[in-house]
C-alpha cells in the first residue's frame, strides 16, 4: 500500500484527498518508481482543486512531476535504484502522477536524474524551472545576449518567473521583474532582479506600441500583458511566452511583428522532446545558483498540497513549492 492525494470526481462533486491505495492500481508501465520529492506546479494546482480541465480521467493521482529511485523495471535503460526524474508527458493530468509515494510511468518518459541535484533540489526546480530554462533558451536561440538589453520577466514572483530570474541574473542579463507583490520585492532582488515594476502596469489594454524597452521578455500570464509586452519590446526582440496565469487571450495587434521585426516564441515543456529536456536539465545545473535556489523553495508533505494549491491558484505562494512524499 502507498499514500497518495487521488482526485475524484462525480455529478456531485469534486474533491482531492489522500488515500491509501494498492500498487495493484497503478496504471501500466514498465518502470515503477520510489516517488521521494513532488511539487507544486500551477498546473497540479488546478487538477487538486478542479479550477481548470487538467485532469482527463478519474481517479487520478495529479501530480506532472516527480523525482525518485527506480523500484521495479522491465525497460533496459533502466534498473534497480536508479535515481530518475520525470517531467509531464500527461502524467498527472491523463496517467497516475507525482503526489504519491510510489508511480508507475513509461521509462521513455524518465530522464536520469541529474548528478548534481538531489532528488529535493530537481524538484524545487520542477517543471516550473524546467520551463524556465527552455524559455531562456529561446530567447539565446535567437540571438539575445546580454549586451542585447534589458529582460522583462513578468508573473516573477511565482514558480516559473522566480527560477527565470534567478537564471538570467547568473547569465549576467539585467532583468526587470514584475510583480502584483510589492512585499515580494525584495526576494526578487535576492534573486537577482535589477528593477521591479507593478503588474498593473501591463494588466489594462495597451496600445498596439510603446516606447521600446526590453530586448526579449518570458511572459507567464497571457492576456493583455503579453499583449503589452510585444508592444514594448525593442526593434528585434524575443519573447519566450509559455503561461496564462492572467488569461488564455491574447488581445494584441500585428504592429510590433511587421514594425519592429519581434518574435513571439512560444514554449511548451510537456511534450518537449527528450533532447530538448536533456539539455535544459544540463543547462540547468550550470545557470542556476543552487543558494538562490534554497531562497525559493518551501518544502511541505503530501497532506499540505491539496490546501496549498488553493493558495497557488490565488497567487499567494512565492517561488517553488516541493512535496516531501514521505510527510
Ligand atoms: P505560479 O502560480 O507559481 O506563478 C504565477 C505568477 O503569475 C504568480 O505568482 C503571480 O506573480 C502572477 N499572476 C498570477 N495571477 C495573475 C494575474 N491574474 N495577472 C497577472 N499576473 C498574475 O505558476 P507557475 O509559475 O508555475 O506557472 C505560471 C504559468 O506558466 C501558468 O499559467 C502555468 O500554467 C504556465 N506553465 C506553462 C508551462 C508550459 O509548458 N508551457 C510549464 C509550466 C508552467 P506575481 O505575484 O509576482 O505577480
Amino acid at each position: 500500500m502507498f499514500k497518495a492525494v487521488l482526485v475524484e470526481k462525480d455529478a456531485q462533486s469534486y474533491r482531492a484527498a489522500i488515500q491509501s491505495l494498492d500498487e495493484a492500481q497503478l496504471p501500466a508501465g514498465d518502470v515503477t518508481v520510489r516517488v521521494e520529492y513532488s511539487t507544486l506546479n500551477y498546473k497540479d494546482a488546478l487538477a487538486i482543486t478542479g479550477k481548470g480541465p487538467v485532469v482527463r480521467q478519474f481517479p487520478m493521482v495529479p501530480g506532472i512531476d516527480f523525482a525518485g529511485s527506480v523500484e521495479s523495471s522491465s525497460n533496459s535503460s533502466y534498473k534497480i535504484g536508479d535515481k530518475v526524474l520525470l517531467n509531464g508527458w500527461g502524467v498527472g493530468e491523463n496517467h497516475w502522477g507525482g503526489l504519491g509515494q510510489i508511480a508507475r510511468v513509461k521509462g521513455d518518459w524518465l530522464i536520469p536524474l541529474p548528478s548534481a541535484f538531489t532528488a529535493r533540489q530537481a524538484m524545487a526546480i520542477g517543471t516550473a524551472g524546467y520551463t524556465a530554462m527552455l524559455c531562456v533558451i529561446a530567447l539565446q536561440r535567437h540571438g539575445i545576449t546580454p549586451g542585447s538589453g534589458e529582460i522583462l520577466v513578468t508573473g516573477a514572483a511565482g514558480g516559473v518567473g522566480s527560477v527565470a530570474v534567478a537564471v538570467l541574473s547568473k547569465l549576467g542579463f539585467r532583468v526587470a521583474a514584475v510583480t502584483g507583490r510589492p512585499a515580494e520585492a525584495e526576494f526578487l532582488r535576492q534573486l537577482g532582479a535589477a528593477e521591479i515594476l507593478e503588474r498593473a502596469q501591463f494588466a489594462a489594454p495597451g496600445k498596439p506600441l510603446a516606447k521600446e524597452r526590453w530586448a526579449g521578455a518570458i511572459d507567464v500570464v497571457g492576456s493583455h500583458t503579453l499583449a503589452n509586452v510585444c508592444a514594448s519590446l525593442r526593434y528585434g526582440g524575443v519573447v519566450a511566452a509559455c503561461g496564462l496565469a492572467g488569461g488564455m487571450d491574447f488581445p494584441a495587434t500585428v504592429a510590433p511583428f511587421i514594425l519592429r521585426g519581434i518574435t513571439l516564441s512560444g514554449v511548451d515543456s510537456v511534450m518537449r522532446p527528450r533532447n530538448d529536456r536533456l539539455e535544459a536539465w544540463r543547462r540547468l545545473t550550470q545557470d542556476l545558483d543552487i543558494k538562490k535556489l534554497d531562497l525559493l523553495t518551501e518544502e511541505i508533505g503530501l497532506s499540505q498540497a491539496t490546501e496549498r494549491a488553493a493558495l497557488l491558484l490565488q497567487g499567494q505562494i512565492r517561488g517553488r513549492v516541493v512535496v516531501n512524499t514521505k510527510t
